[in-house]
């Protein structure tokens, strides 16, 4: 365990000192991105939202201790795992720790990412990998010569998908600069991180009593679109789906409006998912991501914190 780790448990055990484990006064859903090997996972942005195998396992076991494991959120207490994107990890390494334990997750699925890397997965691959050099995009130079670099490029980077960019636009620019094919090494070895699952895994799923919803067709930031494009990024081709159930593309606050969630209950998706805390309001529920930690105090922490966040 390192210092930093030592010392967020000493600060989870202290703010949790006296505190109960949080009463689940909603449904407490879950949202988890990748589930990888501990071994693969990286200190860099692809990695960010990832958890490893042993930490998932841990917090899917102490999550079954304290609460009742839910197929929908509308019910009171109980907790929901979620998962967007779905890696070929997520669906190798998450689905045999639900099995056993008897819980049933519901996938998110991006139908443009279907057996692909999806667009966001290219662009924390190229961001955290590139070799330090300088590179020019949409006539801007940026120099990398260090890991604290990256950062600020992805977030002026963010800033042109924020304000409309598609995300085609950036990628493409971004493989002008240095192609993604000169990352092949890296996308080889991240393979299973990288590509998102196909229609066998998502039957698989289903067979297995999983549940799988609708992430949108490209991912795009869905605050950034007019109303057609708006209508044709939520309309589904695929009849895989159990339910009619919605997780919008990022899910913070920027990458909605009221608009977007006006128009996605009058297409009738319940429930709809944030990725943030936020209070259920209609089929509108929010997500907590916990951190990729296997500590029980950590945990009860940020339960504690979401409660508090959206009561
Ligand atoms: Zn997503």
């Amino acid at each position: 365990m390192s210092i930093k780790s030592k010392l967020k448990e000493i600060y989870f055990k202290a703010a949790a000192l006296g505190r109960t484990i949080p009463i689940a006064q909603h449904a407490l859903v879950l949202n988890y991105h990748h589930i990888v090997p501990a071994e693969l996972m990286e200190p860099n942005l692809l990695f960010g939202y990832s958890h490893s195998i042993e930490n998932f396992e841990k917090q899917m076991e102490w999550l079954l201790k304290h609460y009742e494991p839910l197929s929908e959120p509308s019910k009171e207490g109980g907790f929901m795992v979620t998962f967007d994107d779905c890696s070929l990890a997520t669906f190798e390494n998450a689905t045999p720790i639900l099995d056993k334990l008897g819980i049933k997750g519901h996938f998110f699925i991006v139908e443009e990412a279907l057996d692909q890397i999806l667009w966001i997965d290219k662009y924390f691959c190229w961001i955290s990998y590139v070799p330090f050099d300088t590179y020019t995009l949409n006539k801007t130079t940026f120099t990398i010569t260090t890991d604290s670099d990256r950062k600020t490029l992805h977030s002026l980077l963010w800033k042109m998908i924020a304000s409309g960019m598609p995300a085609g636009q950036l990628i493409e620019l971004m493989n002008n600069s240095y192609a993604f094919k000169e990352l092949s090494d890296i996308q080889l070895k991240l393979k299973k991180r990288l590509q998102c699952l196909g229609k066998k895994e998502i039957q698989a799923l289903i067979k297995g009593g999983h549940h799988v919803g609708f992430h949108s067709q490209s991912h795009a930031m869905l605050s950034t679109l007019e109303e057609t494009g708006l209508k044709n990024e939520i309309s589904p081709h695929e009849a895989f789906y159990t339910n009619r159930s919605f997780a919008v593309p990022f899910g913070d606050p920027s990458a909605y409006t009221p608009k977007v969630l006006q128009t996605l209950i009058e297409a009738r998706y319940d429930p709809i998912f944030l990725n943030h805390s936020h209070a259920p309001s209609g089929p509108v529920y929010g997500r907590l991501n916990l951190p990729n930690t296997s500590s029980s105090a950590g945990m009860k922490y940020y339960i504690q914190k979401h409660f508090e966040t959206q009561s």
